[in-house]
């Protein structure tokens, strides 16, 4: 059984309700469907008692013509003249107000009776459209099952006799069954309503009580979002909740569920989606006791109209018990404390209330506290209209120190007065009221800054699990919880792949399974990985190209274009001709994406984003100088003569220092295109050929069919690399591939070092960069340090993703 809520807002013409009706078409299994009035007929129909109440005969009128709008439907959806129900809907209708014309006299009961109209009508207009249409379908009388007690306006729901109510009929269920919401009615046979906004809670208790597998509450908007989307254009739909949070959000004004309505399902531990009946395909809001960590706050919620009582005297301290009687005072007259705040010196209490219930808030106290003494303090009270509350609403917001100052100052900033502050005691929440004058500008300041700013999810899409691949996940893995800690970071792999396969997850593949996942996964195709990617659709993307492959490079510009931002150690996209490397700058600043290469040179260390704050800042660089290969670097550091020059090459390819190909290093290939990249990023147009190549390899090396081919040359050739490093060491020199760029000439070849050189103690695989510039013209600015490696590499892509996390666009 599960259990369906159409509100008002989805049944408002003909068109939704043959919406509502293929939602159900949709349905294989036993369902419940409680329906709300047609679209505003609840507020006409208050208005209806209120003009009959003043003794004015337009009432009738009204009722006239909301009975003709409810024929139209009838008729339009269902080809029949007549319905004889709908007809004695409104022939009683017309009795009770004309009873209350004649009195002048509008009892909650009378009133109860009027609501209720809508309910029972749309539910007449519903299962007859349900039945013409061929759906198995019958109709229930919610007064008849969900008893209540006389508590007309907001009636007690007494669970047990309403579920031997249900067992009774439940022998007559049809497969669809239809039920109007919000009303009730007393074991007497009187109708009571649940409170305006109550058929959520009739949907609710309905699903309790037979204990459905779920209930769906369907409306106009894609589920519980951020904020109220009429006062916070931006507000988003925030995935699941847990039902506190719903409960906290409702309660403080989120119109999209009734208060009320959580706790049925909460106990029965009945999940609960919130969808859009106009967009069926959209996964909604999915509530349940499951906690998700996908933001801080999940939503910001706000009752429009406060009243601020403030009461002062520390006479009220001397009469014991006075919290609870304020407290049980206004429980017995059903009004709802949104706020309050008190101070023990001189004991002094504020109270917000909403601004319907003041009046009759302020009665209730001055009977409450009504001696002598108590009576002064009461007149004095402080009664003050014209505000707001609003609350942020969130379960992890008790272990996040700042939420608080945050908010306070973004609304300070914003030259928004707090009137008063309060942090609910679940630590659930934290309530601020303000002139309501400022509302919709607090909302909307606040969900930037807490929405936009506070926890970001970042949501990576990786290929490549070589060695750099590993190290970074291991790293992240690492990283995890201090990023979320310290820097509200929530990183997530949502996509990974290798040459073989990939595996996929939308919240994100636990970090320490990625392995078993990916092994797991489908066939790896580069652009179904693309597809995904684009497809998911999340905000924050991020493409890490960990591989060294041409033809994943080549789809960086299609995915910059969907705005999401790329980060890798490839190279390749960065090397082609100029213009390709203008043009996929070009994309990225347009569709607001980022293309970061930090990687590309010396690995892990910072040359490029130094470089571009030099740019940035005004300067220019004027000459380069650079050992850029940490892998000629550690072979000739490595190598003496003693082991030959092809074991050193195995060695470094084994410890990862190397390029997949280590050809690409020993050919100086690789030395290269960083000088390329250097060159270009400094601002200088520059293509690869016009960079002087010397390669340090003899001639017979310089062709190879394959790598064992390639080894077996070098092996060949041990006396001539002897030869160079003998030379060296008579020259008391040192061996260093040096790249260098100066007047628009950029040149890569083998030097001897001498020993008063800086590159002379260059040591293992470090690699070193020296700028010369306008601001270091004398004194170069040196980088230096360990410029190959999985672990560095993986560091420098983690740097780019950070930077990218904690950039603003
Ligand atoms: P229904 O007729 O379906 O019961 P309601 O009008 O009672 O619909 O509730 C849906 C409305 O609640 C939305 O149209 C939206 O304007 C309003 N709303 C206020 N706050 C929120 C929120 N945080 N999330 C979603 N909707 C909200
Ligand atoms: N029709 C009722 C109201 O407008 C109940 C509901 O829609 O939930 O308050
Ligand atoms: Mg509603």
């Amino acid at each position: 059984m599960q259990v369906l809520k159409f509100g008002g807002t989805s049944l408002k013409n003909e068109k939704a309700i043959k919406q509502v009706n293929a939602i159900m078409e949709s349905r294989d299994s036993k369902s419940c469907v409680v329906v709300s009035a047609i679209g505003h007929t609840t507020d006409e129909l208050q208005k209806i008692a209120d003009t009959a109440k003043r003794g004015e005969v337009e009432y009738l009128n009204s009722i006239e013509e909301l009975e003709k709008s409810h024929y139209s439907l009838y008729r339009s959806l269902i080809d029949k003249k007549e319905s004889l129900e709908l007809q004695s809907c409104f022939t009683q209708l017309k009795r009770v107000c004309e009873g209350v014309y004649l009195l002048k006299e509008l009892t909650s009961k009378s009133q109860d009776f009027i609501l209720g109209t809508g309910e029972l009508a749309s539910s007449i207009i519903i299962s007859d459209y349900f039945v013409k249409q061929g759906l198995d379908s019958i109709r229930h009388d919610t007064r008849k099952l969900i008893v209540t007690d006389h508590r007309y306006g907001a009636a007690n729901v007494d669970f047990a006799k309403t579920a031997n109510r249900f067992r009774e009929v439940e022998k007559d269920f049809r497969k669809v069954n239809v039920f109007p919401g919000f009303i009730a009615g007393t074991t007497t046979g009187e109708t009571t309503t649940l409170g305006r906004g109550g058929s959520d809670y009739t949907a609710s208790i309905i699903a309790s009580t037979l204990n459905a597998k779920s209930l769906e509450i369907w409306t106009d908007v894609d589920g519980i979002m951020t904020a109220d989307p009429q006062r916070v254009k931006r507000s988003h739909t925030v995935s699941q909740v847990t039902y506190d949070e719903a409960l906290e959000l409702s309660y403080f004004g989120a119109k999209v569920l009734y208060p009320q309505s959580i706790e049925p399902v909460l106990k029965a531990g009945i999940p609960v989606w919130v969808k859009n009946t106009f967009h069926p395909e959209k996964p909604g809001t999915f509530i349940s006791n499951e906690y998700s960590d996908e933001h801080l706050i999940k939503g910001i919620s706000s009752i429009n109209e406060v009243t601020i009582l403030s009461i002062s005297g520390s006479t009220l301290r001397n009469n014991g018990g006075f919290f609870p009687r304020l407290f049980s005072g206004l429980a017995g007259k059903e009004i709802p404390i949104a706020f309050m705040t008190h101070s023990n010196a001189g004991l002094t209490v504020t109270l917000g209330v909403e601004t319907k219930h003041a009046r009759s808030a302020i009665r209730t106290l001055k009977k409450e506290f009504s001696s002598s003494e108590e009576k002064q303090v009461l007149d004095s009270m402080d009664v003050e209209d014209g505000y707001s509350l609003l609350a942020l609403i969130g379960s992890n917001m008790k272990d996040q120190i700042g939420v608080s100052g945050n908010m306070f100052n973004v609304l300070g900033r914003n030259g928004i007065s707090i009137k008063a502050i309060s942090q609910g005691s679940s630590e659930r929440n934290i309530s601020a009221i303000i002139p309501k004058s400022d509302l919709d500008k607090a909302l909307n300041v606040l969900h930037e800054s807490f929405f936009l700013s506070l926890t970001r999810r970042i949501n990576l899409f990786i290929i490549g699990t070589g060695n750099v691949g590993k190290a970074f996940l291991g790293q992240l893995k690492k990283q995890f919880s201090f990023l979320k800690e310290h820097h509200h970071l929530n990183i997530k792999v949502i996509g990974v792949a290798n040459s073989r396969q990939m595996a996929f997850e939308k919240d994100g593949i636990p970090l320490s399974k990625w392995e078993d996942r990916l092994s797991k996964g489908e066939t790896f195709d580069k652009s179904a990985f693309v597809q995904h990617m684009v497809d998911l659709n999340f905000r924050n993307s991020v493409f890490i190209d960990i591989t060294a492959s041409s033809d994943i490079s080549s789809m960086y510009k299609d995915i910059l274009k969907e705005s999401i931002s790329v980060v890798t150690p490839n190279k390749i996209a960065a090397t082609r001709t100029y213009d390709a490397y203008l043009e996929l700058k070009g994309v990225a600043k347009k569709f607001k994406s980022q293309f970061y290469i930090e990687t590309n040179v010396c690995a892990g260390l910072p040359i490029l984003s130094t470089l571009h704050d030099l740019v940035r800042s005004g300067d220019q660089v004027n000459k380069l100088q650079a050992v850029l290969s940490g892998t000629l670097n550690f072979l000739f550091n490595e190598y003496d003569g003693s082991k030959p020059f092809a074991d050193v090459i195995r060695k470094a390819k084994g410890l990862g220092y190397t390029e997949p190909d280590p050809r690409l290093d020993i050919s100086g290939e690789d030395v290269m295109r960083k000088l390329l990249i250097l060159i270009r990023e400094s601002g200088y147009p520059m293509e690869a050929d016009q960079i002087a190549l010397t390669s340090f390899l003899p001639d017979s090396c310089q062709q190879s069919a394959d790598l064992n081919d390639f080894y077996d040359k070098i092996e060949s050739a041990e006396s001539y690399f002897k030869e160079l490093y003998d030379k060296s060491i008579a020259n008391g020199t040192r061996l260093k591939v040096v790249a260098s760029y100066e007047n628009g000439k950029g040149k890569v070849s083998l030097e001897e070092i001498p020993d008063t050189h800086p590159f002379y103690h260059l040591e293992g695989k470090d690699n070193v960069v020296l700028f010369y510039t306008n601001r270091y013209a004398e004194q170069p600015l040196v980088i230096k340090g360990a410029g190959a490696g999985a672990e560095v590499t993986a560091s420098g892509i983690f740097a780019d993703v950070l930077r990218i996390a904690q950039s603003d666009s």
